[in-house]
């Protein structure tokens, strides 16, 4: 089980918590287009490696925060709060 080190509550258990997407994700400029609008909303990459991720603190604080997880390993390299930058 993964184990999330929430920055306001200390480590949990995964179970508290829901995955709410790539962080590392940028929504595009208002004039961009609808492709580029299909694609930021529909196109997902299926990544290896370090993985910028929300998570959403259901079972705690109710806290949205930026994890910097490894795909293969599940290691968590850094928490944070939406305004942080983690790489
Ligand atoms: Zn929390």
């Amino acid at each position: 089980m993964l184990r999330i080190p929430c920055p306001w509550c200390g480590e949990r258990d995964e179970t508290e918590f829901r995955y709410r997407g790539d962080a590392s994700r940028e929504r595009p400029a208002g004039d961009a287009g609808l492709t580029a609008f299909t694609n930021y909303v529909y196109a997902r990459e299926n990544r290896f490696g370090w993985h910028l991720e929300w998570w959403l603190h259901v079972g705690g604080c109710r806290r949205l925060l930026k994890v910097l997880r490894h795909t293969l390993s599940h290691e968590i390299r850094a928490v944070g709060g939406p305004g942080d930058s983690l790489d």
